[in-house]
């Protein structure tokens, strides 16, 4: 990958940095939290086995929405149990884990993290090997720590995307989405500003708003991510999302073509539980 440069790493304290708006990896930042150092599979099973989970089946961003159900204890057990043969492994995406077991929450130092003042959201990502984000940019910045595993992030800046003419169309309610990966894209500009960071149990990355990235792990993984931003500028997103996905439920945006509902034939039209 020769267009990819490594990500720089910056030894400043995050809350300072994301004043730049430039992307950049914290090594190590949050390798004293209880939840990097405690947390294992089988103990975030246990939490509770039979909890019904819905996984994507493979890139929703550049292939075609499709969903599977399984329980939170069934879908863990196999992360590290099965060898990732399938072309299209199942990912428990943006999973609100604090909000299932808000005991958790005392395992984590976030506030050490997020500039004072802004408000945020979070989310975990739990995947086995291989486990795929298409190239995507979001309307908010994220401060995302590593909790298990080894994670992969491509990233291009804001423009890259549009200057290929590779937009696509897809609906999603909270991103932007491209018709290739990140490889392809870098493979076609002479431009630089393609990154890329492998990142470890500790690290944080800060991936600021409309900044491109493709994601994929390595290795099994847990990732918690939190999408942040001073109070006034979350809630005007917020609320612009809101009225698109008015839109879309009323099959007057994205119809047919979006992250949030199966578009595989057996699953016509089901809602992903985090997009509600
Ligand atoms: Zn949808």
């Amino acid at each position: 990958m020769p267009m990819f440069r490594p990500l720089p790493a910056s030894e400043e304290a995050p809350a300072l940095h994301v004043r730049t708006r430039t992307p950049t990896v914290f090594r190590a930042a949050a390798a004293t939290w209880p939840a990097v150092k405690d947390w294992s599979f089988p103990y975030l099973a246990s939490l509770d086995p039979g909890l019904p989970v819905q996984l994507v089946a493979g890139n929703r961003e550049t292939a075609r929405t499709r969903f599977t159900s399984s329980t939170l204890g069934s879908y863990i057990g196999s992360l590290t149990r099965d060898a990732p043969s399938d072309d299209a492994p199942a990912y428990l995406k943006e999973f609100d884990l604090l909000k299932k077991f808000p005991q958790l929450r005392a395992d984590l130092r976030s506030r050490e993290l997020f500039p004072s003042g802004t408000i945020r959201s979070s989310a975990t990502w739990i995947g086995p090997s291989r486990a795929r984000t298409g190239l995507h940019c979001d309307l908010l910045d994220n401060l995302a720590v590593q909790i298990m595993g080894t994670k992969r992030f491509y990233l291009a800046g804001p423009g890259a995307v549009k200057r290929a003419g590779k937009e696509s169309g897809k609906y999603d309610a909270w991103a932007r989405l491209s018709l290739v990966g990140a490889e392809e894209l870098a493979a076609g500009q002479e431009h630089g500003g393609f990154f890329v960071v492998d990142l470890e149990p500790g690290d944080v990355l800060y991936v600021p708003a409309y900044w491109w990235h493709e994601v994929v792990n390595l290795t099994p993984g847990v990732l918690l991510s939190g999408f942040f931003g001073p109070r006034t500028r979350v809630l005007s997103r917020w609320a612009w999302v809101q009225a698109r996905e008015c839109l879309h439920r009323a099959g007057l945006l994205g119809r047919g073509d979006c992250t949030c509902h199966d578009h595989s034939d057996s699953g016509a039209g089901r809602r992903s539980p985090g997009s509600a």
